[in-house]
């Protein structure tokens, strides 16, 4: 038998790293920012328990394009690395630094907002670059450190002249990926990734009005006013919003500050949200976030993928599946959690215990919050219930635990605009409309207009028809007559009203047989039997003596 040790060559790590780290390229600036990020909130966790003794100041990070070198700049001013530490965690791939200071500063950091912990991401710098260089000054009173690398395992290390603290990563980008020394796509990667980060990014400048200055007004002799035009300062074009309201306490926010983030999330939004769920937890799992309910459409598709992941203010994905129920993909907002494993199958996400529990919290959290509003105004609940009742219905149908919740505030309305709980609905209806076996009959129309005469007959005998239109509805009746006992629910059309609730109250004739007799020929004279038919059993109500229905088949017969 032979034994011996596979040799894992780092010459070969290059290759795949460039490959099948990241399927997507893009991914590489994030992952920079991601590090300069760190560099900067390590900076400001040292200062603040007095390990680092130098100024924290205002430090920004800045990327910067050099078109005409092929170069990409991403420039920090945090915490730096001395030659000994590029060494120990640029040279060891797969080693990371983050985990190391989460892991040494323990519980003093682990609110810092740290994101790194692969200790890949660096690398993926190679996926558009054919060489990058660090140039890194640390806090400590070191020289400052330039590293270069074209990507094969050979590096240079020597000291550098950089006297401001922090690094400067400089990707010389490879002939294939020049579209990121394109602004425009800079600018879509920054805003789409980076546009929540806690450190405000610098890419370029942009003309403003000077705050300072205020236009005079000056009229001349005929009446006639001028205004000089504004006067416009170069200021520095931060891309991202450092504090986005989910990080801050809900007790600190006001409703149009919830209104105003929903506008930067989805500026090309333009209805208002309904209502908002800030969320909030640290324990079991960290997570926050705030999700909107919008105003619904009946295309259950289109409104899919909108709520947005982030992992400590960087943006993951707009995919959750597997994170919140399917019911809830169609809210929109950000859900922000360090615990969500990145990078592994959606049955994967669906099988891990940590996930399940942050879906099921964030399940109840929605119906918490549906209830408390029901609770609250019950008024605007139910003026509401039109655009939200899509996704309690579907909510109900696919979660067991959210039927059980959701049964206290569901509302059924009925052709004449009230609003029942099932709860106030069977207590409205079980006294008429309970049949000979004791069985509860729920009338439901689907269409007020079409069904109009079936309607007022069933109104006539007092009973209390729902409308119940939405798509998925028959599958909610399906549900509720198996987990509620003894009901059952019936078109209002899809008999005579006296067969629709079985009795054993014999029906009596208002008519006489020779009335009926009479009557029946004098409409067939007026009455086009080819379309219509007339029914002449007794209705309860003098106002409709007699009905003319056009059966199910003449009116398909139409189109
Ligand atoms: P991770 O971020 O997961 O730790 P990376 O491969 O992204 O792994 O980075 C490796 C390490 O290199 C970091 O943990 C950090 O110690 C160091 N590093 C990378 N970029 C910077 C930077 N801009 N400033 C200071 N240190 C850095
Ligand atoms: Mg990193």
């Amino acid at each position: 038998m032979a034994k011996g040790n596979i040799n894992v060559s780092v010459e070969n790590i290059f290759p795949l790293i460039k490959k099948f780290l990241y399927s997507d390229h893009e991914i590489f600036l994030r992952e920079l920012i991601s590090n300069a990020t760190d560099a900067t909130l390590k900076l400001k966790h040292l200062t603040s328990i007095g390990e680092a003794s130098v100024e924290y100041g205002n430090p920004q990070i800045e990327v910067k394009i050099d078109k005409d070198g092929k170069k990409l700049h991403i420039i920090d001013q945090g915490l730096g690395m001395t030659a000994d530490e590029v060494e120990k965690y640029i040279n060891q791939v797969a080693f990371s630094g983050a985990e190391e200071f989460l892991d040494k500063y323990k519980d003093s950091a682990k609110d810092s907002g740290i994101i790194g912990h692969f200790g890949l991401g660096f690398y993926s710098a190679f996926m558009v670059a054919e060489k990058v260089e660090i140039i890194t000054k640390s806090y400590k009173d070191e020289p400052a450190a330039h590293w270069t690398c074209d990507g094969s395992p050979e590096f240079t290390l020597e000291t550098a002249d950089k006297t401001a603290r922090g690094t400067e990563i400089i990707l010389h980008i490879a002939d294939d990926s020049t579209e990121f020394l394109e602004e425009a796509r800079i600018s879509e990667l920054l805003l789409k990734y980076n546009k929540f980060m806690p450190i405000p990014i610098k890419f370029g400048t942009k003309e403003v009005n000077d705050p300072d200055f205020t236009p005079k007004t000056t009229t001349d002799k005929d009446g006639k006013e001028t205004t000089e035009p504004h006067k416009q300062i170069t200021v520095d074009n931060i891309i991202n919003n450092p504090n986005p309201a989910w990080t801050k306490l809900p007790t600190d926010l006001e409703a149009t500050d919830y209104n105003n983030f929903y506008r930067e999330l989805y500026p090309m939004q333009f209805e208002e949200p309904l209502f908002h769920i800030h969320l909030n937890v640290d324990y079991p799992f960290n997570l926050t976030g705030i999700l909107y309910f919008p105003k619904m459409t009946n295309d259950l598709n289109i409104q899919k993928d909108k709520i947005q992941l982030y992992q400590n203010q960087v943006y993951v994905t707009d995919n959750v599946e597997g994170i919140v129920p399917e019911f809830l993909t169609m809210l929109r907002g950000v859900i922000d959690s360090p615990d969500i494993p990145l990078n592994v199958s959606r049955s994967y996400l669906q099988a891990d215990g940590a996930v399940k529990k942050i879906s099921s919290y964030i399940t109840r959290k929605v119906a918490d919050k549906l209830k408390s509003l029901f609770n609250n105004n019950r008024e605007d609940f139910e003026k509401k219930w039109d655009d939200i009742k899509i996704v309690i219905e579907y909510g109900m149908l696919s979660e067991d635990k959210f039927f059980d919740k959701a049964d206290a505030f569901a509302l059924y309305p009925t052709v004449d605009g009230k609003y029942f709980t099932y709860d106030e609905l069977f207590n409205a209806i079980k006294a008429k409309q309970t049949d000979k076996d004791g069985k509860l009959v729920i009338l439901y129309a689907s269409n007020q207009d079409a069904q109009h005469s079936y309607i007022e007959a069933a109104k006539a005998k007092g009973y209390e028809v729902l409308l119940l239109d939405s798509p998925i509805v028959s599958h909610l009746m399906q549900k509720l007559e198996s987990s509620k006992e003894n009901i059952t629910f019936a078109r209002v059309d899809a008999d005579h009203v006296d067969n629709l609730i079985k009795t054993d109250d014999a029906k009596i004739s208002k008519l006489s047989e020779d009335q009926k007799g009479a009557l029946e020929d004098l409409l067939k004279e007026v009455i086009p039997q080819e379309k219509f038919s007339v029914q002449l059993e007794a209705m309860d109500s003098d106002a409709s003596p007699f009905m003319i229905t056009q059966p199910e088949f003449m009116r398909r017969m139409k189109e």
